[in-house]
């Protein structure tokens, strides 16, 4: 039996027979993986903290013919701030199922890992507007998965895009006034283009210095949620909650 450390985030966790449990985790060097952990749910268990959602560990895991196993944990950050508050608990909720969404088994992306932790880190400390932080997450995570839209150029006559736009979802970005077609369902300003712009490029600690329009954020965030479920073909339950926050 060969044992192999990593370190990762529980995505999420389901229960398995009496005592046990099933967690996807995202991990550094093995990418998204399923890992059995035996009597996780009896009271005394050594790995009852290790084994909840949102908790960063440095896990000693095993191969088993199907799943990892787990053998020793240690935690290095379990986000109590975003755990303790609803609103947080929301939002971060939909960054690992998000995460989950567009993450194949065992492929690595250390990048979308990074990503996530960054921006737990940064909802926990609650110094960036939700709203902003979940666009920019969104932008950032669909792109580094392989679907990032083009939004500086026209897709069509790759004329820049400025003032005008219209977004399609099926093309995967913004065609210019001369090219829109009749699958390209959203018309952008210049407000929501520059925006779109910003936050392709923003590191996420800087983007307590944007300042947006609630109704040209509202629209972005609607055509990134249709640009995720047509990517992905999946839906977000936990989208439901933060319409109601
Ligand atoms: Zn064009």
């Amino acid at each position: 039996m060969s044992l192999t450390k990593v370190q990762g985030i529980v995505l999420k966790s389901i229960n398995l027979g009496e005592s046990d449990k099933i967690i996807t985790i995202y991990t550094d060097i093995l990418g998204k993986i399923d890992m059995v952990v035996h009597g996780a749910r009896k009271q005394k268990s050594k790995f009852m903290a290790s084994t909840q959602p949102f908790c960063y560990c440095e896990y000693v895991i095993f191969k088993g013919k199907n799943l990892y196993t787990l053998s020793e944990s240690s935690i290095n950050e379990s986000f109590q701030g975003i755990l303790l508050d609803f609103g947080k608990l929301i939002y971060g909720s939909y960054f690992l199922e998000l995460v989950d969404g567009l993450s194949e088994k065992d492929n690595k992306n250390v990048s979308i890992l990074a990503l996530l932790l960054k921006t737990l880190y940064l909802l926990d400390s609650g110094n960036i507007d939700n709203k902003l932080l979940r666009l920019t997450f969104d932008f950032k995570a669909i792109s580094l998965s392989g679907y990032m839209p083009q939004v500086n150029y026209c897709i069509k006559c790759r004329r820049k895009i400025q003032d005008k736009g219209f977004f399609s979802i099926s093309e995967g970005g913004i065609a210019c006034t001369e090219c829109k077609s009749l699958k390209s369902s959203y018309i952008l300003n210049e407000e929501a283009i520059q925006l779109l712009h910003k936050i392709k490029l923003i590191k996420l600690e800087d983007l307590r210095n944007i300042k947006y329009e609630d109704k040209v954020l509202a629209l972005l965030q609607n055509i990134f949620l249709s640009y995720i479920q047509y990517q992905t073909g999946r839906e977000y339950k936990t989208l439901s909650l933060i319409k109601n926050i």
